[in-house]
């Protein structure tokens, strides 16, 4: 097998590979390569819970061999889960590993795999150029200055870029290609097939989620909070009722910054339609009664559905609402910090 298929299981050929290798999911549930391939895939999971995808096949056929096929579990766990937030983290942790391999590349192997994510690009010794249109739609979400347009040399639409800056407008078009292609729709026999091994991942989930939660946002301070947010609680304050979405998005949000069932419905007391048990079932559903905890929408999704509202500058730095929020206390913690020093000095 070509080992590169064990670095990139994302690519078409890889999973052309998985395919042509007559090696069904189903047939992997049994035997010992099958459990190397499923414990593989859980702790590919796990590890990208925790924040990184470790690749340790070095040049072993069978290791690498596992380490391909875990990658379709590992997308089958992710799914069973279901949780955006989970599937956000768990394609950023691939394509990070993926980065760090493709730093290593030579540069013809990163021009043909930018061409499979139709990445427009030609090899001008050992930079490349991309057309800006590929640029900006990966770039733009990158919030370093360097990688703004404007920061950047045009010739002829196209934008000059480092092999290792190549690498990274390539993290970002597999990151994407990897959480456009979740969740998948698992069958409920192979839901069951696997929920031996649901359980682990799901309690390293639930931790990270905690932390996330409590140690990350330990009070509430509606000052910090975005616009949106801001705007969509005016609205429920001056009595008016909010469309589905919006209400998924705050009561996600206020969840996510550690508020309480009990202290959310209060939030929506004040709304013309209240209906108190309609909205308990609501935000408990929405905190996790299902078994699914759901993460507030990002910039992207608010915009979409027309959620986006009185953008601050803060914005133009994050994609997500909680990104505002955390941003915002980490610089009010900073105000705050510099004037305690004023007032102290002598
Ligand atoms: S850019 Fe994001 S944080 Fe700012 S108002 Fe729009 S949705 Fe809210």
């Amino acid at each position: 097998m070509d080992i590169a298929y064990a670095y990139y299981p994302f690519t078409l050929r890889a999973s052309d590979y998985v395919k042509r290798s007559g090696r069904s999911i189903e047939s992997l549930l049994d035997g010992e390569f099958g459990k190397a391939v499923v414990r593989r895939a859980k702790e590919r999971v796990i590890q990208a819970i925790k924040g990184e995808i470790k690749k340790a096949f070095g040049a072993d056929d069978i290791l690498a061999q596992v380490e391909l096929f875990s990658y379709p579990f590992a997308r089958i766990f992710v799914s069973c889960i279901g949780n955006y937030y989970l599937i956000r983290r768990y394609a950023l942790a691939e394509a990070k590993a993926a980065y760090v391999h493709m730093r290593g590349e030579e540069p013809r192997f990163l021009e043909k795999l930018g061409r499979e994510f139709n990445v427009q690009c030609a090899l001008e010794r050992r930079d490349f150029r991309i057309h800006f249109a590929d640029y900006l739609k990966f770039a733009s979400g990158m919030h370093d200055p360097k990688w703004k347009l404007v920061n950047r040399c045009l010739e002829d639409g196209c934008v000059l870029v480092t092999k290792e800056e190549f690498a990274r407008l390539l993290q970002e078009t597999i990151r994407d290609r990897i959480q456009s292609s979740l969740p998948l729709d698992v069958s409920p026999s192979l839901k069951k097939a696997l929920s031996p091994h649901m359980a682990e991942i799901s309690e390293h989930f639930e931790e990270m989620r905690a932390e996330f939660r409590s140690d990350e946002f330990e009070e509430v301070d509606s000052e910090c909070f975005p616009p949106c947010i801001r705007h969509m609680l005016a609205l429920i304050q001056a009595g008016q009722n909010l469309p589905h979405s919006a209400r998924f998005a705050l009561t996600s949000f206020l969840a996510n910054i550690g508020m309480s069932a009990e202290e959310i419905i209060d939030v929506y007391r004040a709304s013309a339609d209240f209906d108190e048990e309609k909205t308990e079932y609501q935000v408990k559903h929405i905190m996790g009664s299902s078994g699914t905890v759901y993460t507030a929408p990002s910039c992207a999704t608010m915009a979409t559905y027309g959620n986006c509202f009185g953008k601050e500058q803060i914005c133009e730095w994050v994609s997500h609402p909680l990104s505002f929020y955390r941003k915002k206390l980490y610089y009010s913690g900073e105000e705050d910090r510099s004037s305690a020093e004023s007032s102290n000095a002598p």
